[in-house]
């Protein structure tokens, strides 16, 4: 078992019609839930690190979870380096040990992004590494990338194809009206249903279906994926929490999605709160405890549900190692 490129995940999810998850990681409790959640329901998997992740628990321990988690669950892994903002940063998680970075040249023109994302690939390449490129800008935040509704803009499919053709990339994250955070809209982008819960727009297929026309067999990625189930957001917030109106894409939306070129689904937000939401009730249920162990325990085992939830129910990636 080994760190693995996503080369092969990416080729049978496409030829199989699902996805395979690429989950957030930021301590040793959500590495070993994803992992053992990948293990049990047979799944391929990819973990990745924000700037900010490796900010706050430091590269060497996040790669060293990583290969702890491989020997543990027994799973290949890939492990991918979310929103690179330039060279160098892509440079030194290849240096150390990722088998696949993002470039995220989504910020600057096409021709900027070409040329940023083209020596990301040849590095990268070079070094046995995979490339994740960005055409379209997302809205909302995460981490350092914050962009605003107003200077979000929708993948443009005229252009996929001069995009990864003079970048030589090996998949591309697309904007089709997913958003990062668990605030992905606004009130005035949505209506409200019978609940008083915010529905947002729904996703962009058209972009998407002509993606795939240009790029027949190429793996497209969506990011800002999370659906920010409400059980948990409700949890929340009757547990002293303050998230009104988060919301996010419906999960039979992105099931579709999986089915089509999409290859890769981000989720971090939806970790986020299954462990807040679980962290909650642990200290109303037991207001003397004290013991780190006992709280994270209880935040690893919901993480672990809701990565189950996702590939069985969101992905359809279960089962895919023994095939
Ligand atoms: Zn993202």
């Amino acid at each position: 078992m080994a760190l693995v490129t996503t080369k092969e995940m990416f080729a049978k999810a496409y030829a199989g019609k699902y996805a395979i998850g690429a989950f957030n990681i930021n301590n040793m409790e959500i590495i070993q839930a994803i992992c053992d959640a990948a293990a049990e329901e047979k799944s391929p998997v990819i973990l990745q690190v924000s700037a900010g992740a490796r900010k706050y628990a430091k590269h060497e321990y996040l790669l060293g979870l990583a290969n702890a988690a491989i020997k543990d669950s027994g799973i290949d892994l890939a492990l991918h380096l979310d929103h690179g903002a330039d060279f160098e940063i892509c440079k030194s998680c290849i240096d150390g040990g990722f088998s696949s970075v993002m470039i995220d040249g989504s910020k600057w023109s096409f021709e900027e992004n070409i040329a940023l994302t083209k020596k990301v690939v040849e590095y990268a390449h070079a070094h046995g590494c995979v490339v994740e490129g960005e055409l379209g800008k997302l809205a909302g935040i995460e981490d350092d990338v914050k962009v605003s509704a107003a200077d979000s803009s929708y993948t443009r499919p005229e252009e996929v194809e001069e995009f990864v053709t003079r970048t030589g990339v090996d998949s591309l994250a697309i904007a089709i009206g997913t958003s990062h955070g668990a605030y992905k809209f606004t009130a005035d982008q949505c209506t409200r249903n019978a609940d008083g819960v915010l529905v947002p727009p729904p996703l962009r297929f058209d972009i998407l279906e002509e993606v795939e026309k240009r790029l027949p067999g190429f793996p497209i990625v969506l990011h800002g994926a999370s659906s920010v189930p409400q059980e948990f957001v409700k949890k929340i917030n009757s547990l002293g929490g303050k998230m009104p109106d988060a919301v996010g894409i419906p999960e039979e939306q992105l099931r579709k999605a999986a089915s089509m070129a999409v290859c890769k689904i981000n989720i971090d937000s939806d970790i986020r709160v299954a462990m807040t939401a679980a962290i909650r009730e642990y200290f109303v249920e037991k207001p003397s405890a004290f013991d780190p162990r006992e709280y994270l325990g209880a935040g690893r085992e919901a993480v672990k549900n809701m990565v189950k939830h996702k590939i069985v129910d969101v992905l359809g990636s279960n089962g895919a190692l023994e095939k």
